[in-house]
């Protein structure tokens, strides 16, 4: 028999929610991240935007995990006093050519279950949004913002409260498949004195947000074969001057751009009401490490990009932010829908549920790639 039944590698915001999930379900849970506090990987670097799920295939992962996430997310939000504000979206068209792409969106979320969208025309936006400039948009009045460490840390403390063992500043380094199903090898951080261990466990999550290509690899799996190689994507933010604070209430986006590279530049708020436009796609080269700088040469493109759908921007509104680094697989290519992996494996890996590249909308997806996760453990 295992020691445990259930190991979950990385604290991120999905890891923490398989954990909670698993622990009030009656299964013995250890969570295992490498960093001192949960959530501060990428779950604490990103817009915090709770999607809708207008953007992706209808059958997709992500379209599925993303619609049942948010609702889930919502409630757990209520439920646990975690900050959490429905302040809705306008995807934007700021000129007629792009009214189209706006009804092929709203199309899509219907097919895909997204509830409360709503066609707007040009003098519907001003009444709503008077200083945004656009022809039509696409408004999601469920779309919302949630305090996205916060969930993390929630989630942890319900699995704490579930008996979880909850470990962070420990990080795992190996993993071999053995009868009973994985033994997981921990090790403290280099120079920090505490001593590592090895447990069983019946089965192991990876949940290792920019590393899941590295554990899955650890477990034995040629990531290459499958394209689960990642190259990181940098994410980066300006913050708008605080001068315009209140001037927007709600989410900006512009039309996607193309590509499918990202959602576009757009109009983030913070929940205390904040201004920042991002994030655009920076790749970048492998052996760099987590670099989290931003480039200042980049303000000109952003000031382009916000200019056109929020014309009271100045040039010198703008400063660098933060920024994110989007967990990419290496195998995209423009214009290409990448879905999340989100595997149960079986024959030589039995046990391994892989969570790979699980970037935007990857946050609002958490609870419900929580629940599919414990739906396979139990089944
Ligand atoms: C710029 C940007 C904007 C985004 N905006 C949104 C948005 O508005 N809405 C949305 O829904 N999604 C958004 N996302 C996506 C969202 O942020 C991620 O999908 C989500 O945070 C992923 O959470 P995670 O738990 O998988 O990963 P992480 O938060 O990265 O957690 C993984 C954890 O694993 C730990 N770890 C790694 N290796 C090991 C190991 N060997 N042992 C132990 N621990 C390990 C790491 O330390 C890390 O804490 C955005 C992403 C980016 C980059």
């Amino acid at each position: 028999m295992a020691d445990v039944d259930i190991t979950v590698v990385g604290g991120g915001v999905v890891g923490c929610a398989a954990a909670a999930r698993a622990a009030t379900a009656g299964l013995s849970t250890v969570l295992i991240e490498r960093d001192r506090l949960l959530g501060a990987g990428t779950t604490s670097r990103n817009s915090e935007v709770v999607h809708g799920g207008m953007y992706y295939p209808t059958g997709s992962h992500k379209a599925r995990f993303c619609v049942e996430g948010r609702r889930l997310l919502k409630e757990f939000c209520e439920l646990h006093d975690v900050r959490y504000r429905e302040c809705g979206k306008l995807i934007v068209a700021v000129s007629a050519d792009e009214v189209a792409e706006l009804e092929r969106l709203q199309v899509l979320g219907a097919a895909n279950g997204v509830e409360d969208l709503e066609m707007l025309d040009g003098d519907a936006v001003t009444t709503l949004e008077p200083e945004v400039r656009a022809v039509a948009a696409l408004w999601s009045r469920r779309t919302a913002l949630v305090d996205a460490e916060g969930a993390a840390r929630a989630f942890g403390l319900q699995a704490r409260h579930a008996d979880a063992q909850i470990m962070t500043g420990a990080e795992v380094t190996r993993l071999e498949r053995v009868d009973v199903g994985w033994r997981v090898t921990v090790d403290p951080p280099a120079g920090s004195g505490r001593e590592g261990w090895t447990h069983t466990s019946r089965w192991v999550v990876n949940a290792a947000g920019l590393h899941c290509d590295r554990i899955a690899a650890m477990a034995g799996i040629d990531v290459d074969a499958r394209g689960w190689r990642l190259q990181w994507s940098k994410g980066n933010y300006f913050a708008i001057s605080p001068r315009h604070d209140g001037r927007v209430g709600r989410l900006v986006y512009p039309v996607p751009p193309r590509d499918g590279s990202s959602l576009g530049v757009h109009l983030c708020l913070d929940l205390a009401g904040r201004m920042r436009l991002g994030p655009d796609v920076e790749p970048m080269d492998g052996g760099v490490g987590e670099d989290y700088s931003v480039d200042p040469d980049r303000q000109e493109a952003f000031f382009a990009g916000g200019r056109r759908f929020l014309p009271f921007l100045e040039m010198d509104d703008l400063s660098p932010d933060m920024c994110g680094l989007r967990p990419r697989l290496k195998s995209w290519r423009p214009g290409q829908f990448t879905d999340f992996v989100v595997q149960r494996e079986v024959g030589d890996f039995e046990g391994l549920v892989n969570l790979v590249g699980i970037e935007s909308p990857g946050l609002t997806s958490a609870p419900a790639l929580a629940r599919q996760v414990v739906e396979w453990v139990q089944e």
